[in-house]
């Protein structure tokens, strides 16, 4: 199995075999959500790989709906990790100390998520975990799976600081009319086209600093194989301007 190599430079390392690879939607790290749950139409898949591949490994996995996922931020790795951040949630400009945060610029880039387990299918001696509501990059490497078990990972009454509320996904999105007619033409492949796009849009993905603020730009976002392309409209409302096929990621 392939080996994960920690980029640090301390003696103390530990290696860990891969045990997945995610096919996510998310193609680049601009729109992802910032945590699972708040995209519910983002679905994808992980195929286990190596030792891992072994149907013997999830079975009765099935009989949860929710599973955590470990995984490699292998995004943005090898950009290393400072004590301080400055966390999307208090506008980008406080910075506060990284194991506050959730942040992907880890002392270990490990990221940990709860998603829905929608299925699993082992076809040919292949087992994959089909997922959805989640926040991953495509591609990311998953280092362990493990179900979630609500009468212990769930404190309701939790204190969660800065992040004790969902963030807001209150932008209102609407697509002009070559964008309706590129949904219908997409239909066929990705059937929940335009409702993933909804609530990725409605989450505000631009930075921080953007928000708020009147801003005429046109940006860009990666879906699947498709650019999708929108504007801000005023300060509540977005539009989808059009959909294309994707040049080119930038991971
Ligand atoms: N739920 C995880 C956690 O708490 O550890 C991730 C939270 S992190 C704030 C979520 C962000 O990680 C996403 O918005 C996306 O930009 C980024 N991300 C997801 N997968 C990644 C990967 N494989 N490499 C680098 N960044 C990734």
């Amino acid at each position: 199995m392939q080996k994960i190599k920690n980029t640090t430079d301390i003696n103390n390392k530990i290696e860990f075999n891969i045990i997945g690879q995610v096919n996510s939607p998310y193609k680049e790290k601009f729109a992802i959500p910032r945590q699972p749950g708040l995209v519910s139409s983002a679905k994808g898949s992980i195929t286990l790989i190596g030792d891992a591949n072994n149907a013997e490994l999830v079975r009765e996995l099935a009989q949860f709906s929710h599973i955590w996922l470990l995984f490699v931020f292998h995004g943005t790795q090898a950009q290393g990790w400072k004590p301080l951040v400055r966390p999307p949630r208090l506008g980008g400009n406080k910075k506060i100390g990284v194991l506050a945060t959730r942040s992907t610029f880890r002392p270990n880039p490990i990221g940990m998520s709860v998603v829905k387990l929608d299925a699993i299918d082992i076809k040919e001696q292949q087992v994959i975990l089909h997922i959805s509501a989640i926040d991953l990059l495509d591609k990311t490497p998953i280092i362990d799976i493990k179900p979630y078990v609500p009468y212990s990972d769930s404190i309701p009454h939790a204190n969660a600081g800065f992040a004790q509320t969902q963030p807001l996904a209150n932008l209102q999105v609407t697509f002009n009319e070559q964008a309706q007619i590129a949904i219908i033409k997409h239909s066929k492949n990705f059937p929940d086209l335009a409702l993933f796009i909804e609530q990725v849009l409605a989450q505000d993905p631009r930075p921080a600093y953007k928000q708020g603020k009147i801003d005429d730009k046109i940006y860009g976002m990666n879906l699947y194989d498709l650019n999708i392309q929108w504007q801000m409209q005023g300060l509540t409302c977005i539009e989808v301007i059009d959909i294309m096929p994707s040049t080119s990621s930038t991971e």
